[in-house]
């Protein structure tokens, strides 16, 4: 099988190295050229040597991407699946939004990844390498020039359910021979697996957004099923000790405003309770409708009475644009394309939404 050195870390690529009789440096100035300098062809590794260079040959740096011409990347993994990346421009900073799977098994209610089932975990080499084909699409592989300031895993999947190979992208994020980001600036966006929760707190401490979207267990069992496993006391006693661990001192809850469901007076209310003991922010995200899907987006009204009762309480709350071409709201609803595997789909009929141009 042919290695894809995008499927290495840090760590992996210097044991990798060793195994071929190789120096650790070399393994660092390797990563380095990938990463850092952009570069695919190892003719173009100068400071290697030629022998290490030949036996790179057999080796590939790839992850088949095609640019749909827009800052929305579609990525073909392969056997008729492909997941989106997003390129956020702002002001102040330029947040790459990742996929860490094809398609999502949770299946929560608003969310049309979800809607279309699992395929499967994408590799450390998918997953990575949609920074660095994003890198190079919008021209930043040189020098220190950082069009991509922020990461936020918040496209298509799960990234806690597919722990290690997200942990080893991550790593490359932060890696200072690869991307070099700070931790407060790479995101991981969770449905609340409990358990995994801890882990990423232990092995990999990055900022986190926890996609709350309901204040008590009997709603949020309906939208967000794997409440059913890791309820609302559980998930709040695992952001609490998250914030031990945390690069920043709060985490952000993601809130769904879905109308007539969870956007009232009282759900507001009843989240200022549940939060009560977490350092938090609130990101309210209008819900971004997809055909078939039951639900209508609250009116903004509704979202700004909503923002104002958490922002009384002394709570930081945003409320996420939703831009003429929706691309904000892509972010975290993405459609690419996916083959279930779990049949949950099966006589349903959801259209796949084409991704935007
Ligand atoms: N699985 C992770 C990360 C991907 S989803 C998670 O659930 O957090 C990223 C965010 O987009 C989540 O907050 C998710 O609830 C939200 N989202 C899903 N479907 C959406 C929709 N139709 N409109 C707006 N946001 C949506
Ligand atoms: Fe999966 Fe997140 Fe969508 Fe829920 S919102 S189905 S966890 S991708």
């Amino acid at each position: 099988m042919t290695v894809n050195l995008l499927d290495f870390d840090g760590e992996s690529l210097t044991a990798w190295f060793a195994e071929q009789g190789e120096k650790p440096f070399r393994a660092k100035q390797v990563l380095r050229w990938i990463h850092r300098s952009g570069v695919a062809d190892f003719d173009a590794m100068t400071d290697i040597a030629k022998s290490l260079r030949e036996k790179l040959k057999a080796t590939v740096v790839s992850d088949k991407l095609s640019d749909d011409g827009t800052r929305k990347f579609l990525i073909d993994v392969g056997n008729g699946n492909a997941v989106e990346t997003v390129f956020i421009p702002e002001d102040d900073r330029g947040t790459l939004c990742i996929s860490t799977q094809a398609g999502c098994a949770l299946d929560c209610a608003f969310c049309s990844t979800g809607k279309q089932g699992f395929n499967r975990n994408l590799t450390v080499a998918e997953i990575i390498g949609q920074l660095w084909q994003a890198n190079h699409a919008l021209g930043a592989v040189h020098g220190d020039e950082r069009v991509i300031s922020n990461v936020v895993l918040m496209g298509m999947g799960e990234p806690l359910a597919n722990f290690d190979n997200s942990v080893a992208a991550l790593k490359l994020m932060l890696d200072d021979n690869a991307y070099g980001l700070s931790r407060r600036r790479v995101t991981v966006s969770t449905s609340g697996l409990v358990p995994v929760m801890d882990r990423l707190g232990d092995e990999c401490p990055v900022a986190l957004a926890v996609s709350l979207h309901a204040p008590n267990d009997k709603l949020r069992d309906q939208i967000v099923p794997i409440n059913q496993k890791y309820p609302l006391k559980e998930l709040m006693a695992a952001c609490q000790r998250y914030l031990d661990k945390a690069p920043r001192d709060f985490i952000t809850f993601e809130y769904i405003m879905l109308d007539g469901i969870n956007d009232s007076d009282a759900h507001a209310r009843e989240l200022l309770a549940l939060v009560k003991h977490v350092h938090c922010k609130f990101n309210l995200i209008p819900f971004n409708p997809f055909p078939g899907s039951p639900f209508r987006r609250s009116s903004a009204e509704r979202v700004r009475r909503f923002a104002e009762i958490l922002m009384q309480a002394g709570i930081v709350t945003t409320t996420r644009k939703t831009r003429g071409d929706d691309i904000d709201a892509a972010c975290g609803q993405l459609a690419g394309q996916v083959k279930d595997k779990t049949r949950r789909t099966a006589g349903r009929v959801i259209p796949l939404v084409e991704a935007r141009s």
